[in-house]
Formats: C-alpha cells, sequence, structure tokens
C-alpha cells in the first residue's frame, strides 16, 4: 500500500484515526517514519503511486531497517508505519514490528488485506498497534481500480484476522475526482466491519496513477466536499456507530488557523518538525513528507550512510531551507488565495518542484487578523 496511515493528523476536522500519542509535532501527532521495505505487491493497482506489482524482488535488508528505526527513534520518531507493496510479503515484517516496538515506537501497516491468512496474521499481530486496509469505494470501484475482480469480497472475508485478535483497524479511502459519493457507503461498510475509522486519502498521481488516472486528482471542490460529506457522515454516523472519519486535506478556514503546525519556525528544533512524515523508500531513499518532493530536497540513501548522519547533514544544508520556504511559500498563497481546500504535501511538493526558489531566509510574518493569522489565533 502506498498510502500513510495517519500522516497527516491533528488539524481540525482532520484528527487521525490512527495513534495518538499526543505528541506536539507540526501535524498533532508524533512524527512518523514511513517504510517500504518492498515494492512487491500481490495487486498492481491504477492508483499506486509506488509502481509497485508481483514483478518486483527487491527489498530492504532487515538490519538495515532497524538501524534506521533506530536512528528515527533518537530522533523523536514514534510512530513505525509500513506500507509497500505488500508489506505482509516482506518476510522479515514481524522482526521489523517487534524491533520497533522495543524501541518504543508504535506501529502500523497499511495493506490491502488480500493476504490476511489465518498463519501471516498470528506472525505479525502480536506487534502491532493498529491496521489499515485500503478500500476505495463500492465493490465495482474497489476491484476495478485494484484491477483483480472479487478484491474486495475477499479483503472483506478476512478481515475476521484482526477481529479475532482485537487488533484495532481501519479502512483507507483513496479520494478522486470522481468519487466523494461512494464514501457514504465506505463508512458504512466500515461501521459493518468493525473498523473504528474511515482516513480519506487524496490520491497523488505519481507512479503509475500519473499514467493510469490522469485528471483524477481532486481538485479544491472536491475536497472541500470531502470535508463536507466527512462532517455531515461524522454526525449521522459517528455517534452511532463509532466510525471516525477524517480527510487528508485542509480548508482555507484550517490553514489559516494551523500556520504554526504547517511552517515551522526557523531554526527548527529537529528533523521531526521539518519532516513529521519521513518517507524510507525501497531504494533506500529518505525523503521528507512525500514521495512528491524533488530529489534535491531527500535526504540520501541508508545504504550509503546511516539515517542519524543523513539527517544531521540534511538538516545543515541548503536543502532544508530550501523545504521551509516551500512550506512557508505554501501557506502564503493557499492563504491568500481562492482555492477552499487542499492536500498541503501535494501543494508543498508542487512549490518545491518549482525551482529556484530565492535562497533568502524565510521570514516569520506578524502576528495578528488583519495578515497571515499565526496559529493559535483561531485554534
Ligand atoms: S495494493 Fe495496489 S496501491 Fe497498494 S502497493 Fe500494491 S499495487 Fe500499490
Amino acid at each position: 500500500m502506498a498510502e500513510t496511515f495517519g500522516a497527516w493528523a491533528g488539524l481540525g476536522a482532520t484528527r487521525s484515526p490512527v495513534l495518538q500519542p499526543g505528541c506536539g509535532g507540526p501535524t498533532g501527532i508524533a512524527p512518523i517514519l514511513q517504510v517500504h521495505p518492498t515494492r512487491r505487491c500481490n495487486l498492481a493497482c491504477a492508483h499506486c503511486y509506488t509502481t509497485s506489482g508481483p514483478h518486483e524482488v527487491g527489498q530492504l535488508p532487515l538490519a538495515l531497517l532497524c538501524a534506521a528505526v533506530d536512528d528515527a527513534a533518537a530522533l523523536g520518531y514514534g510512530q513505525l508505519a509500513v506500507s509497500g507493496g505488500e508489506p505482509l510479503l516482506y518476510d522479515a515484517l514481524p522482526a521489523l514490528l517487534q524491533h520497533a516496538r522495543h524501541r518504543g515506537l508504535l506501529t502500523s501497516l497499511t495493506s490491502n488485506g488480500l493476504l490476511l491468512s489465518p498463519r501471516r496474521w498470528a506472525t505479525v499481530a502480536p506487534h502491532l498497534d493498529r491496521l489499515a486496509i485500503s478500500v476505495d469505494g463500492r465493490e465495482a470501484s474497489h476491484d476495478a481500480l485494484r484491477g483483480q475482480p472479487g478484491a474486495l469480497a475477499r479483503t472483506l472475508r478476512l478481515l475476521e484476522q484482526p477481529r479475532r485478535t482485537g487488533t484495532p483497524f481501519g479502512f483507507i479511502f483513496t479520494l478522486t475526482q470522481h468519487n466523494v459519493d461512494e464514501l457514504e457507503d465506505v463508512v458504512a461498510m466500515a461501521a459493518e466491519q468493525g473498523a473504528q475509522s474511515v482516513q480519506v486519502h487524496p490520491l497523488t498521481l505519481h507512479g503509475r496513477a500519473r499514467q493510469a488516472l490522469p485528471g483524477a486528482r481532486p481538485d479544491g471542490m472536491e475536497l472541500l466536499a470531502a470535508i463536507v460529506e466527512a462532517q455531515r457522515l461524522a454526525q449521522a454516523l459517528q455517534a452511532r456507530r463509532g466510525v471516525r472519519v477524517q480527510v487528508d486535506a485542509l480548508s482555507q478556514a484550517q490553514i489559516l488557523a494551523y500556520r504554526e503546525r504547517l511552517v515551522p519556525a526557523w531554526p527548527v528544533a529537529g528533523l521531526g518538525a521539518l519532516a513529521p512524515v519521513l518517507v524510507l523508500q525501497a531504494d533506500g531513499q529518505v525523503l521528507p513528507l512525500t514521495h512528491e518532493l524533488p530529489p534535491s530536497l531527500w535526504l540520501g540513501s541508508v545504504h550509503e550512510a546511516p539515517l542519524r548522519a543523513l539527517a544531521a547533514r540534511w538538516l545543515h544544508s541548503s536543502a532544508s531551507r530550501r523545504l521551509v520556504q516551500a512550506l512557508e511559500r505554501t501557506w502564503t498563497e493557499l492563504s491568500a488565495g481562492a482555492q477552499p481546500a487542499a492536500y498541503w504535501y501535494d501543494e508543498v511538493a508542487a512549490r518545491a518542484q518549482a525551482e529556484p526558489v530565492p535562497l533568502t531566509w524565510p521570514q516569520r510574518p506578524a502576528m495578528g487578523r488583519s495578515g497571515p493569522v499565526a496559529a493559535g489565533a483561531q485554534a
């Protein structure tokens, strides 16, 4: 699975359904190390931004990942989110999760759910705090996106496994320009299946999705519609059925209100303040926030240096300053513009790609309601 479960949280209506240890990071939760140990997958979904599939064979060594977990824990990362590819195909998954637990990290897994056999689940469940299962709409839509007839029915059948072990689980719904009307059915399905949450994650046009789904990225109006629909469903269903619905998008009002969570002050307190999501790709490259950021802003490869060394070098490089500038620029433009809602990371990535960014030091605007509103002013 390519999504980051719980990567975006803590901003008004977009609270995470997962793992909320109360850390005061920029997104309101403990910084997350998102690991893609392999791009091998039993599916080859149209919307896959890591272009994963059955023919991918490489995987990261367990020792390398455990070292990265150790460094991430020392750097203040409190969660390990394992994604992929399909993480259940990574042989060393139980050992990786167990290691993260021993280092004090909360653990989550994002899966397509098709490989949740009793045998495999028994090795993973003891080390897992939370499971995220991708459900991308009604049966016909889900199966079409996954390229496999019967995929949703099988996934739902196999949810018996986390129910049996009492492992908390939620759904991730990929929002496109065309499917917000399916959200209600997905939430109802979540309630029927015993899921605790539905995370609505906007489609990222990266990897296979760029070729397979051009024009399907939700625009600002669609994101706002999803936010409004999530609030309606929360009122209609949440109290009765206990399913939380969150959208990984921000309305313009939220962007105005939460500036200090979106744009860290410089100098940053640490890597987690600037990169509350740190992505470790299957090729060993480490990047902040999202796959969409240009390689010039990446930290480097764990094949070449330990994560702690990459972090120290990056924090003192022009790349980290340019990322802060991209964050500043994104906030300034979105807070002053007409876009009703935005997926923050995509917006940051778009501005980061728009080189050259003048390397002047970002200045924090004066606090006040007449200009850019400081975080906390409306919180
Ligand atoms: S299940 Fe689909 S979206 Fe997830 S990693 Fe596999 S191919 Fe990609």
